[in-house]
């Protein structure tokens, strides 16, 4: 299979989407101070596309004729790409307009793509404008690389494309309830996880997942719209599959990218496409403290060498949940999605990302 990597052309213009109430509301001052004067250096041309609502750009990109840019950029956080994604896959032509090469450029309170790819070039821990700053020069290089995507199917017939996460429990529970503190940017999370800490909860279901190890062939590119992976969900998981035999969790939670946010390193392990969904679940019965412990360790993705008995982890091709409750939320890129049983599988390299 040919790696897709390549080259922006030259003269290159690019299409900037940008969300204005993104993380501290800045997005659009960072890109006239920030943003445009390096592109003008790098004579990168571009057309400022700003949304005024949700799904604003989730319509341009599903409708609109987009031959006219050799790039689409995300001036927000994850939310809007997630919108810009899904847009896209939802296009007739969905499969050539899938390689559109993608480009974020971190405004919002939550960028964790743009965090991973930070980490992936090589570079040190970066934050608001310098992290902003490195994101910019990747794309005024040009160079763009093959990224996986996961979709994701609910029982009541939901189709979605998610590029960083899936999760249930604690860390999306986090996610959620630290909406209303945007205003404080990345520390919103910090804030969300004290406050969740005191109203710890469990959550009762059951985890399937097809290991990468016991998984003869990668889910191949393009095999999309079949999953070839997964059965309807009337139907028990195949039987080379592993059904976790604990049904209480603190947390579950699929990651395909190594950060979650600029200083969480959930899955140091985690490459830009290598064909696995990095799946971590914590069973109920993990004390405050061994749970603070474990997310301090996240900070730094070293929270695997605690040897905490009740965090697992495993890469896998696929998997399924099946909560025993039908109230509260679920995440996909950060964005909530109403609890059901949810199933889905990795499409290896099904997209193109600018990256360093
Ligand atoms: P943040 O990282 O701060 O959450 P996002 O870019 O992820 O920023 O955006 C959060 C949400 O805002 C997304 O669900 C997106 O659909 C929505 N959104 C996009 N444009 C607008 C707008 N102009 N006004 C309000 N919400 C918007
Ligand atoms: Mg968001």
């Amino acid at each position: 299979r040919g790696v897709t990597w390549g080259l922006l052309p030259r003269p290159c213009h690019v299409l900037v989407l940008l969300n204005p109430q993104s993380g501290t509301g800045c997005a659009l001052q960072l890109f006239r101070s920030l943003v445009e004067p390096m592109l003008a250096e790098a004579d990168v041309a571009f057309t400022l596309f700003v949304t005024e609502r949700p799904n604003h750009a989730r319509e341009l990109v599903q409708a609109g004729d987009l031959s006219q840019w050799d790039t689409v950029a995300v001036l927000a956080g994850d939310g809007l790409l997630y919108e810009v994604v899904n847009g896209l896959m939802e296009r007739p032509d969905w499969q050539a307009a899938i390689k559109k090469p993608l480009c974020t450029l971190p405004g919002g309170s939550g960028n964790a793509l743009a965090a991973s790819i930070n980490h992936y070039a090589g570079n040190t821990r970066a934050f608001k404008e310098e992290l902003l700053t490195n994101c910019t020069y990747f794309l005024c290089k040009g160079l763009y690389a093959p990224m996986d995507l996961v979709s994701l199917s609910t029982a009541s017939g939901k189709h979605l494309f998610s590029f960083l996460s899936f999760g249930w429990g604690f860390i999306s529970d986090v996610d959620i309830a630290s909406e209303k503190y945007r205003q404080l940017g990345n520390a919103r999370f910090t804030v969300g996880t004290i406050q969740q800490l005191a109203g710890l909860k469990v959550y009762k279901g059951r985890l399937s997942y097809l290991p990468v190890e016991t998984s003869s062939s990668p889910a191949h590119e393009g095999s999309w719209p079949e999953d070839p992976l997964l059965v309807p969900f009337d139907q028990p998981v195949p039987k080379h599959w592993t059904v976790v035999p604990e049904e209480e969790f603190i947390s579950i939670f699929a990651i395909y990218q190594s950060h979650l946010g600029a200083d969480f390193t959930m899955a140091p392990m985690a490459k830009l496409h290598d064909g696995s969904i990095h799946l971590f679940y914590l069973k109920a019965g993990v004390s405050r403290l061994g749970l603070i412990k474990l997310f301090l360790a996240m900070e730094k993705g070293t929270h695997l060498g605690l040897n905490c008995p009740h965090l697992h982890y495993v890469p896998v091709r696929a998997f399924r949940l099946e909560p025993f409750v039908s109230t509260g939320l679920m995440t996909v890129d950060g964005e909530p999605l109403a609890c059901e049983p949810v199933q889905g599988q990795v499409h290896d390299q099904l997209c193109r990302i600018i990256s360093g």
